[in-house]
């Protein structure tokens, strides 16, 4: 993200480098544009052996992704990928395990993965046009975003991506 103007007393921003990057600075109050990267929890929800996936409303019709979101505040990470998880199929879940931290440098977004285990009847959340229930031989992870978490978890089980190409991973958030 940038900005033109500084948010704090609207004068023009300059770039000038600070320790080493370019950024944008106030000469006015001196205020610096960090552009620090927005935490995002993601869950590679397993329900029955299977992935949930949830498609956004407005998505193209084989556009489907993992449960994902923003990290709300005084949260861990792993409450939030569960919050999540609730919030969009109404599923209690339990953390399996942490599957990394990835950048999504085109979003400045550092998103935190985990890998839960959920069980019960879905109900979405009025924000999604709709879920899919894949086995995991079919996903096909998107090269950015949550994809190259799915890509590890994958691969972890011996499953690459030669499979089927109904699935293009698209971050939410
Ligand atoms: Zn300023």
């Amino acid at each position: 993200m940038n900005y033109k103007y500084c948010p704090r007393c609207s004068t023009g921003l300059v770039k000038v480098e600070i320790e080493g990057t370019e950024r944008q600075k106030c000469p006015g109050c001196d205020f610096v544009h960090w552009d620090s990267p927005i935490p995002v929890v993601a869950a590679i929800v397993e329900r029955d052996g299977q992935v949930v996936l949830t498609q956004s409303k407005g998505w193209p019709g084989e556009f489907y992704a993992l449960v994902a979101g923003f990290l709300e505040k005084a949260e861990t990470p792993a409450q939030g990928a569960l919050r999540e998880v609730k919030e969009e199929l109404g599923l209690d879940g339990e953390i399996v395990s942490f599957v990394g931290h990835y950048v999504f440098r085109r979003r400045n977004q550092i998103i935190s993965v985990y890998h839960v285990r959920a069980e019960g009847q879905i109900v979405i959340s009025d924000e999604l046009a709709g879920y899919k229930i894949s086995p995991p031989e079919e996903l096909r992870p998107w090269p950015e975003g949550t994809g190259p978490a799915l890509r590890d978890w994958l691969a972890a089980r011996g499953i690459g991506n030669t499979g089927a190409t109904d699935y293009h991973e698209q971050h939410n958030a």
